[in-house]
């Protein structure tokens, strides 16, 4: 006989939202933290006992909460932060939905002790397995909230079971707290793990404080190895640190992104960053990336997950695009690090001197692909008279190589012509390096790397210029496509042509590839059309057919730049340099490597031990 309906008892009802809330001690202190800084604390201290298991508390100095609240606060769907469904549409807060502290409370003994700055004395509140103690009572609290869960589970032995190691668990809590710790530099925050500290991150209100917290949080390296970016656009605004190419990483572990302070993993802000590292690195290598987008909270929607992990934005394709070319600007830098070498991560000697660059600001610029070549990337120094470069070889003036194409790199710089970044060459090491004088020092470059990046570069002018040479298949391939399939196509079809790809529909269900760009000879035509549609259908856009283009480009740069061993003239080695400094990318080859390091005067004297 089927069972009957009937309403389920509360503290179900809270054991239920907690499994979608309460995962494990991380997601504890997660929201634990998001309500105190919704509460506007400028300090917070966290103490963690066995992995946050036995105990997790943190102690606030926020705005508190009023002693005929407290039951309140640990009720389900009770918040302080909206009231109606328009508040809903532009959530300011990191909480909203009410559901943290009831959900927790269900699934541990919870204790919540309050005081607001118009009470004398602090209150109380203890809820023990979701049953609420008796009337909240006096306890002695500064300005401020503290919360303690302790026994997470005692009550959910089956979830319990689901607990890793204290080790494991305190991990994922450490991670979260850095997390956070990366979303308000504005913030103190303590942790304490069994009685020891450990993170003790100090209010880090200006650019070095902050890259301070940055490399307790990341790793020194990546802050070594990472560029600042900031970037306004409308009402978009972005602000962070991005990792040079050469910095990328096996995993996505290095990758935070926050939406107004709100940590999420959003698909569409990841999918803008790879592409602009499309170009410097390895397909299945990941950037490293801090980034923080601010934009007005009615234009996100972050009631979209219930760990509110995720957000969707209102203009996805603006953001998508802000992002990219954000990015992209930012890594285009021709002289990426002038003043700091990109030293892959790997490497145990660094001659690096960690400096940020200040952003270039180039707000609202139009930008069709990534080739800016700010001036604001170089600052010329006033050089010493001792010094002075040798000045007799600048005048010579002679191209490296032929390339096989004849479009001419743009020239849009006025270097400082005395002072050039990459400086003038002085010799070349066994047919693979140019040594060269800078300013700075010495500069050391991979004659083939440099090249090829400089001869893709090109290849991507004459790309965009719609200069794709194509050619007409002999036999035109035939393939049968679905009915959207052929709506897709007929919509694209312009655009794909206009990239050397001409599909023709035959019939209603069957249509003729005619032309291949001359650079995918070879391909399996059909296949990328298909795959191309697909993606069309799927994102409205398809990167598929440029990608396979770059690919290949690519391939074709790499095969026709200098070949190692070539020997170059001074004047063709200055008149590569120069290309250098023209060139978009330039700091990186194709495939994410440097193309030149800086070994400073200084560097220099430490290697001989000269002291000054
Ligand atoms: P939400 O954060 O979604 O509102 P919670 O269950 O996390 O829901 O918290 C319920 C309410 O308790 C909050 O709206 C807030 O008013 C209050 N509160 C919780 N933690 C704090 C805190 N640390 N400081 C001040 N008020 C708090
Ligand atoms: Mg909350």
């Amino acid at each position: 006989m089927p069972s009957r309906i009937h309403c389920l008892p509360q503290v179900l009802i809270n054991q239920i939202a907690a499994g979608e809330v309460v995962e494990r001690p991380a997601s504890v202190i997660k929201e634990l933290l998001e309500n105190s800084l919704d509460a506007g604390a400028t300090r917070i201290d966290i103490d963690v006992e066995r992995g946050g298991v036995k105990l997790i508390r943190v102690r606030d100095n926020g705005g508190g909460i009023h002693q005929e609240d407290l039951p309140l606060a640990v009720a389900s769907h009770a918040t302080s932060k909206i009231v109606d469904s328009a508040d809903l549409a532009r959530v300011s807060t990191l909480g909203f939905r009410g559901e943290a502290l009831s959900s927790i409370a269900a699934v541990s003994r919870l204790s919540l002790t309050s005081r607001t700055e118009h009470q004398t004395s602090g209150w109380r509140v203890l809820v023990d397995g979701g049953t609420v103690g008796r009337e909240p009572g006096p306890a002695a609290h500064p300005l401020g909230t503290t919360v303690e869960v302790r026994e997470l589970f005692f009550n959910l032995p089956a979830r319990r079971k689901f607990l890793r190691s204290e080790r494991t668990e305190y991990a994922h809590l450490d991670q979260i707290v850095r997390r956070i710790a990366l979303s308000r530099f504005a913030v103190e925050i303590n942790l304490r793990h069994n009685q020891r500290s450990a993170l003790a991150l100090p209010c880090a209100p200006d650019r070095q404080t902050q890259t301070r917290r940055l490399g307790e949080v990341c790793g020194g390296v990546f802050v070594d190895n990472a560029v600042f970016v900031e970037q306004q656009s409308g009402d978009l605004h972005l602000r962070g640190w991005l990792g040079l190419p050469s910095f990328s990483r096996s995993q996505t572990d290095l990758q935070y992104f926050f939406v107004n302070g709100r940590a999420v993993r959003d698909k569409l802000a990841h999918h803008a960053i790879r592409q602009a590292y499309q170009d410097v690195m390895y397909r299945d290598r990941h950037p490293a990336f801090v980034l923080f987008l601010q934009l007005d909270p009615a234009e996100v929607d972050v009631n979209a997950h219930p760990a509110k992990l995720e957000v969707r934005f209102h203009q996805s394709q603006q953001v998508h695009d802000f992002l990219l070319r954000a990015a992209q600007q930012t890594l285009a830098r021709p002289a990426l690090s002038a003043l700091s070498t990109p030293v892959p991560a790997a490497s145990t000697q660094s001659f690096s001197t960690p400096e940020y660059e200040e952003p270039v600001r180039t707000s609202n610029t139009p930008v069709t692909e990534s080739l800016r070549f700010p001036t604001t990337s170089y600052r010329p120094q006033a050089v010493a008279p001792e010094r002075q470069m040798s000045p007799p070889l600048r005048e010579q003036q002679a191209s490296y190589v032929q390339f096989d194409t004849s479009s001419p790199v743009p020239t849009d710089t006025d270097q400082p012509a005395d002072n050039p970044p990459l400086g003038y060459a002085l010799a070349q090491l066994q047919g693979v390096y140019i040594l060269a004088e800078n300013q700075h020092g010495l500069v050391l470059v991979d004659m083939h790397a440099a090249h090829e990046r400089i001869v893709y570069e090109r290849f991507k002018i004459n790309l965009e210029q719609g200069d794709m040479p194509a050619q007409p298949l002999l036999v035109p391939v035939t393939l049968g496509l679905s009915p959207t399939e052929m709506r897709c196509l007929e919509e694209q079809g312009e655009e794909l042509s206009a990239l050397g790809l001409e599909v023709v529909p035959l019939g209603p269900e069957t249509a003729a590839i005619r032309q291949l760009p001359v650079l995918l000879n070879g391909v399996d035509a059909a296949q990328l059309v298909r795959d191309l549609l697909a993606d069309l259908q799927a994102h409205g856009r398809s990167t598929r057919l440029s990608e396979n283009i770059h690919e290949v480009l690519a391939t074709r740069a790499c095969r026709s730049s200098v070949r190692a061993n070539r020997k170059l003239s001074v004047a063709e080695m200055n008149a590569l340099l120069r290309d250098m400094e023209r060139t978009a990318y330039s700091s990186q080859c194709n495939h994410g490597r440097p193309t030149w390091i800086q070994l400073s005067l200084a560097e220099l004297d430490k290697l001989f031990l000269r002291g000054r």
